[in-house]
């Protein structure tokens, strides 16, 4: 008879529990958001789909003739593409006066992509000619379409979305970098 009341109050203690925490969390603001009405605030050092990073225009100023890397940062070192442990990346370069190198292609597979951030890191130039941006929307229907050309990367690159120009511009992370 004992055993059998004390089991009873047992559950109704922890019924009372239970139902304690059912109460306190109904009173707590939700912490569900109506994406993607509502969006939440990226990380700074967030690692999203990486861009190509361009010179200031003074720095253009002083760009030696002969070498049209164009307005990219990137001096075709192949650093980044040493770094990378999947191979996602693939640069063009041919060779320049003065024995530098002028940048012909750049592309990033983000299909194999693990936005591991070495690359980020071994970049040589800097404030870094390669960045990681805070951008994680991109939608794909096509492995062939995660393909991003120098075009695409140059676009990320200053915050816009390459399949949607148009749209809502997002930032860059501070990953590798000093903070803006
Ligand atoms: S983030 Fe990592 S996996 Fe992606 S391109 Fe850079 S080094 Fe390669
Ligand atoms: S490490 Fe930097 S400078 Fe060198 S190829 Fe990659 S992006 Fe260009």
């Amino acid at each position: 008879m004992f055993d059998y009341l004390a089991g009873c109050f047992r559950g109704a203690t922890n019924l009372v529990k239970g139902l304690n925490v059912t109460f306190r969390t109904m009173l707590e603001p939700p912490v569900t958001i109506l994406y993607p009405y509502q969006k939440k605030k990226v990380a700074e050092r967030y690692r999203g789909i990486m861009g190509l990073t361009a010179k200031a225009k003074e720095d253009m100023k002083k760009q030696e003739a002969g070498v049209e890397s164009g307005e990219l940062k990137c001096i075709s070192c192949f650093k980044c593409m040493e770094a990378c442990p999947v191979e996602c990346i693939d640069i063009q370069r041919e060779r320049g006066g003065k024995g530098k190198f002028i940048l012909k292609g750049f592309s990033i597979n983000f299909a194999r992509c693990t936005f591991c951030g070495l690359c980020v890191d071994a970049c040589p130039v800097d404030d870094k000619a390669i960045v990681h941006s805070r951008h994680f929307e991109e939608v794909f229907f096509e492995r062939k379409e995660m393909v991003f050309d120098m075009d695409k990367l140059s676009l990320v690159g200053t915050g816009i979305r390459p399949n949607d120009p148009q749209g809502e511009r997002f930032e860059l992370s501070t990953f590798g970098r000093e903070p803006e």
